[in-house]
């Protein structure tokens, strides 16, 4: 049985392979099927779709977008498989999102320059990243490249990380509304490596109680950083909830090194047979 990748990031997000690379090195590590889920943007769903079809008829791309949730004030991460990233309903949605990062990034810029006296512009950092939707990884890099800083860790020390004087927050959607965009858009809305929130067994209980009532129908069982425990216990909360198990490695090229596509730190594996029940929860 090939292995399939359900979380993968490229530089329309903050990943750093391009959208081809990407289709590249999933052909050469023989996925049978991979998603695109780019923070917050679909940006790359066009030409991987395109690309795949054309380079890689063996290989299946799986349209998807991945969007920062904020619960209890704690980023949450909502994954969302096989959407018509095309409908209109969902293109307005979300481009009223990324229009508020935006307006975020203008401020900050601001902020920056006339505060911190760190000369940076909007306009500099999308011509650094174009076509990127710009986060505050894409300020680090520009900020070391430029020599405003040090280092990577002095921009979140002490310009703009989540405490820091010239920090702006973006707005932020709760996890009902992520999951609203993804069915707005056909698709299938899976709740993004849940270990990671370091909740209490008692309190991600009730988060999946409350997110199966609007609408989630998977959940991330299988991811890079799990332990056979952790795993187990993600398979355990699908089964009570009636969720598909879905995953992936999170790969992000250069961004998080020690992240393979596939096969993540090394024994990660997702069978293809997990996108039985995916395809089934569209309907
Ligand atoms: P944003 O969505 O624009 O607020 O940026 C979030 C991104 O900034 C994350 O995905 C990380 O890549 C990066 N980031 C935020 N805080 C830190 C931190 N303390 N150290 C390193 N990277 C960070
Ligand atoms: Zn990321
Ligand atoms: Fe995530
Ligand atoms: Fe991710």
């Amino acid at each position: 049985m090939r292995a399939v990748d359900l979380h993968t990031h490229s530089n329309c997000s903050d990943g750093t392979y391009s959208v081809k690379e990407l289709m590249d090195y999933a052909h050469e590590k023989n996925l049978a099927a991979i998603a695109l889920t780019d923070h917050d943007t679909v940006d790359g769903l066009d030409e991987a779709i395109e690309y795949v079809s054309e380079k890689y008829p063996d290989m299946e791309l799986v349209p998807g977008i991945e969007f920062s949730t904020v619960e209890e004030g704690k980023d949450v991460h909502i994954v969302g498989l096989y959407i018509d990233h095309h409908k209109e309903s969902f293109v307005e949605k979300l481009q009223q999102f990324i229009n508020s990062r935006t307006n975020r990034n203008i401020k900050m810029c601001k902020k920056l320059t006339e505060e911190a006296g760190i000369p940076i512009t909007y306009e500099a950092l999308l011509s650094s990243f174009p076509g990127a939707v710009i986060t505050r990884a894409h300020y680090a890099q520009y900020m070391v490249e430029n020599e405003l800083v040090g280092s990577r860790s002095e921009v979140f020390d002490k310009y703009i990380g989540d405490n820091c004087p010239y920090y702006i927050e973006r707005e932020k959607i709760s996890p009902e509304e992520g999951i609203s965009y993804i069915l707005e858009a056909g698709g299938v809305p899976i709740l993004a490596h849940p270990i990671l929130y370091h909740m209490s067994d008692r309190k991600l209980d009730a988060l999946v109680a409350r997110l199966k009532g609007a609408g989630l129908k998977g959940i991330e069982a299988i991811y890079s950083t799990y332990s056979s425990a952790e795993e187990r216990q993600v398979k355990e909360l699908a089964a009570k909830y009636d969720l598909v198990i879905s995953g992936g490695s999170d790969f992000h090229g250069a961004n998080k090194p020690d992240i393979d596509l596939g096969c993540g730190r090394g024994k990660l594996f997702l069978p293809e047979d997990v996108l039985i029940p995916i395809k089934d929860a569209r309907k």
